[in-house]
């Protein structure tokens, strides 16, 4: 699998002293997926009146690119266009998906072609596209750790400079008053099948190298997908396609209880609003993580057209008599797994509602089993005496996506800012492309003090949760003022 970081050599954070800065940077963004992409897009076009911020972003990747392995031809982005790095912040922005295509010049092509989703490739081009143009964003750096310097008021951030290869070329560090982490999700493998993922002769993939293995796998006899969601779908549609008709030979398995539909009804995404952020925050940590796994269902299931295109392409394959080859089931846990010969892999399978187990022997298996937070102890271990964490030692971020620290730190207008590590206290929303540009905004407004994008107090007509003691509601009306409804006791 190649879901490992591109240096898996590199040493770990060089202990050298704290150092004198030479010249401090106002903000520094470790990561540059989406998430930072938007924020240095949105921090590059501050309003003239403001001092302009100086920013640097690193990634360890040699260039941008959006989950290379995944950008099947037929597979979209499941958020519309206007989800785009600015837009949802600053439509006046020239970052905007809408000036990238004026650029490119398929802006006509778009319009009249009515795409209201674009493909995953297109997302992918036109992020780059952004990342090419905007200045101070460093590729082939791989950060490794960060510490607060009291005697500077800075932070401190270490880097290895990576070669094409991979390997540590040179070491550095620089200094800033604020941090960004957007160092997103890793390729997720549930326990049950690690010890199968490395194994050399028997192809193992999880979805997030699909691409690079695609040609070798479709020369496997037969083939096992695990996992229903997006991902799951659009490459057991893209096998099913590829395999002649009466010789699929696919299985596609999935733990939850259907191939489901995902939430796609516009008063249903409202979950997915900063309205609700705003109440999901503002929660008791139990009763968040109480309603955490739940709100797994508006990321969950696959989309309409998708299931729609596979159930097309079965019938399809109906036409001269006889069904296809493939199997689809819902319901069913891979409990283990096993290597049989070498060759082929034996999957040990459970039914829970049935009470049923059995055995699946198969000649390659895709685990399009998701993403995990990558986890941020490695990289902030030098600043945990500094951090306040919850009851479950997660750390504490405030509505501003603020990772709470030692007064000692904040109190010199210093602060660590995070992206998509905030699931926890922000909820399902936190992973969401649509929220992008409001999380950079919502940042860049808090770091600068001035406001520089003014963000509506109201996002959605659902109203989350009941007024509080003084009449107010969560979240404020249009005007910003809260509203009058009265509170009842009891
Ligand atoms: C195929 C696919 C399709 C998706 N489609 C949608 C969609 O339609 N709508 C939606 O809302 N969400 C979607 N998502 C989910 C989510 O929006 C994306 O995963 C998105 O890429 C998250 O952005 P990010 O910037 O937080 O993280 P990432 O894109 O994961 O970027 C983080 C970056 O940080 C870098 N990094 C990590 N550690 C370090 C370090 N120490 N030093 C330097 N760099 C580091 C990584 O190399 C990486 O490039 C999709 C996910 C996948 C996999």
């Amino acid at each position: 699998m190649s879901a490992k970081p591109p240096n898996p050599t590199r040493a770990t954070a060089p202990s050298t002293p704290p150092t004198a800065p030479g010249t401090p940077r106002d903000l520094v963004g470790i990561g540059i997926g989406p998430a930072n992409l938007s924020l240095a897009a949105l921090a590059h076009g501050l309003p003239q009146h403001l001092q302009p911020l100086v920013t640097a972003f690193y990634e360890q990747r040699p260039a941008f690119h959006w989950h290379p392995g995944q950008l099947l031809e037929d597979a979209h982005l499941q958020v519309p266009h206007l989800a785009d790095l600015v837009t949802l912040a600053d439509p006046t922005s020239p970052w905007s998906y809408l000036n990238h295509l004026r650029d490119q010049q398929r802006l006509y092509p778009f319009y009249f072609g009515e795409q209201h989703r674009i493909p995953l490739a297109d997302y992918d081009t036109y992020c780059r596209w952004v990342s090419d143009r905007l200045p101070a964003l460093h590729y082939s750096h791989q950060v490794d750790a960060v510490r607060w310097n009291p005697q500077h008021a800075l932070f401190e951030v270490d880097f290895t400079q990576l070669d094409a290869d991979g390997e540590a070329e040179a070491l550095g560090r620089t200094h800033t008053k604020n941090l960004a982490l957007g160092v997103g999700t890793a390729p997720y493998v549930p326990e049950p099948l690690r010890p199968l993922a490395d194994a050399p002769t028997v192809p193992v993939i999880h979805a997030a190298d699909y691409l690079t293995h695609r040609e070798r796998l479709l020369t496997a006899d037969h083939i096992t997908v695990i996992g229903s969601g997006q991902s799951g779908a659009e490459i057991f549609l893209d096998l099913l396609r590829a395999r002649p008709a009466r010789h699929e030979k696919l299985h596609w398995l999935a733990r939850t209880e259907a191939f489901a539909l995902r939430e796609h009804s516009a008063l249903g995404l409202e979950h997915l609003t900063p309205d609700h952020t705003r109440h999901f925050h503002a929660l008791p940590e139990a009763v968040r993580d109480r309603l955490a796994p739940g709100q797994g269902r508006l990321h969950r299931g696959v989309d309409a057209d998708t299931l729609a295109a596979i159930h097309d392409e079965l019938y399809r394959r109906t036409r001269d008599g006889g069904w296809p080859d493939a199997t689809l089931t819902p319901g069913v846990t891979v409990r283990t797994a096993g290597r049989l010969a070498g060759t082929k892999i034996e999957l040990h399978l459970e039914h829970a509602e049935q009470a049923t187990r059995s055995r699946l022997t198969t000649d390659a298996v895709i685990l399009a089993t998701g993403y995990r937070e990558r986890p941020l102890d490695q990289l902030l271990a030098a600043l945990d005496p500094h951090l306040h964490r919850d009851d479950t030692g997660r750390p504490r971020i405030d509505s501003c996506y603020r990772l709470a620290l030692d007064p000692a730190i904040t109190r010199t207008g210093s602060n660590i800012y995070v992206q998509n590590a905030e699931r926890h206290t922000h909820g399902a929303g936190a992973h969401d492309l649509g929220l992008a540009a409001w999380r950079s905004a919502t940042i860049l407004n808090a770091l600068t003090g001035a406001t520089p994008y003014p963000l509506p107090t109201r996002t959605a007509f659902t109203t989350f949760g009941l007024p509080g003691p003084r009449g107010e509601r969560t979240p404020p009306g249009p005007d910003g003022s809260h509203g009058t409804l009265v509170h009842l006791k009891g």
